[in-house]
This record gives structure tokens, sequence and C-alpha cells, in this order.
């Protein structure tokens, strides 16, 4: 089963994804994990990204559907969750693209929905105990880039509701309770 998270910055869907890494034996494939390596191990797209990550702008479709397109060529095991990606129009039809060339199908996407004013403070707070720990703290993660984020989300990526929304795909749910009730919506969700 190959499924998409879907949902603002700060809405759980790493959380909710490594339970579905540690409960189906899926493959999480967050483009969002997979620049910040990039990033930090100093490559050329790392230091291409890396400005445009710390302003929480989108970086182009081309380098994420890039990193993606490697991917599904590995390990399939329990299947694939996109956290993070698609996050335009134009990565969605590259990522239909992509599946149908592999022989793999969508099967569902799952909206998380969460309001804005508790994920900006669960940024943010997040930023603020990892600090507090002597922990890094991600460079987008103050109250300025996650407005943006929040803003380039609404911009281009909550039309992919209407998308999945019209090709019968979508199955929309509230994130923001407890993240094991949530992750028993999505398990309803997934199995229903
Ligand atoms: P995330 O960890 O998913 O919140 O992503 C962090 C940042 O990486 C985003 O704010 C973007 O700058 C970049 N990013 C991650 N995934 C994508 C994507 N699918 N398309 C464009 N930019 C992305």
């Amino acid at each position: 089963m190959n499924i998409i998270l879907l949902g603002p910055p700060g809405a759980g869907k790493g959380t909710q994804a490594q339970i579905l890494v540690d409960r189906r034996n899926m493959i999480q494939l967050s483009t969002g994990d997979m620049l910040r390596e990039a990033k930090d191990s100093g490559t050329e797209m790392g230091r291409i990204v890396a400005d445009v990550m710390a302003r929480g702008d989108l970086v182009t479709d081309e380098i994420v559907i890039g990193l993606i397109r490697e991917k599904l060529l590995g390990d399939k095991a329990g299947g694939f969750i996109f956290d993070g990606f698609p996050r335009t129009l134009a990565q969605a039809d590259a990522l239909a693209e992509l599946l149908d060339e592999n022989g793999e199908t969508l099967d569902a996407v799952i909206e998380m929905q969460v309001d804005d004013e508790t994920l900006v403070k669960r940024i943010v707070g997040r930023a603020a105990d990892a600090a507090a720990a002597g922990q890094p703290v991600r460079a987008d993660d103050n109250e300025e880039s996650v407005r943006h984020r929040l803003m380039e989300y609404y911009k281009k990526t909550a039309p992919l509701i209407g998308y999945y929304h019209a090709k019968g795909q979508l199955k929309s749910l509230d994130g923001l309770g407890e993240i094991d009730a949530v992750a028993a919506a999505i398990a309803a969700a997934l199995d229903g």
C-alpha cells in the first residue's frame, strides 16, 4: 500500500509516518529529511537548498522529484509513505507518472487537519525545547519561517486537497488529538 500524508508543517506527519513504519513495515519517504541530509553532508544540492529551506520557501519541483524517483527504485517493503511530498500540483502529477512507471498505485491520501495557531505554537515550542536541551534546532523552526511555510502550504499545497478529492483518494481526519488517537484514525482510514 502506498500513501501520502498531507498536511501543513507541524501537523504531525513525521510522527505518524514513524508509527506506520513500525507497525506496517512501510518505508517513509520524507523529502524534508532527504534535503536536510543533503544540507548536512554538504553536497552541492545541499548548498543550493539551504537558504531556500531556512526561509521556508519550497525548493524546486525538479530537485524533489529527482529525490523521490531514486527512492522508488529501492526496497518497497510494506509500501511507501510520502511525507511532505508532493507539495505542488506538478509534483503530484510527477508522482502519478513515477508510480505508474514502476507498476505501483497510490492507495490513499490522508489529510491531517490542524489549526494554524496550534501549528505555530507546536513548532516554535519544539524548537525552544530542543534548544533548552542543547539539541540542534532546525533553521526554519522560528516563528517567521513557520508563518511563511504555512502560507506556502495554503498557496501551493492545499490545492492538492481538491485534486485528490476529485480523484476519490482523499481521506481527511482531525490531526489535533493525542498521537495514539490520530494513529487509530489513520489506521481506520487505511483499513476501512
Ligand atoms: P519538511 O521537513 O517537510 O517540513 O520540509 C522542510 C523544508 O524542505 C520545506 O520548508 C521546504 O523548504 C523543503 N521541502 C521539503 N519537501 C519539499 C517538497 N516536496 N517540495 C518543495 N520543497 C520541499
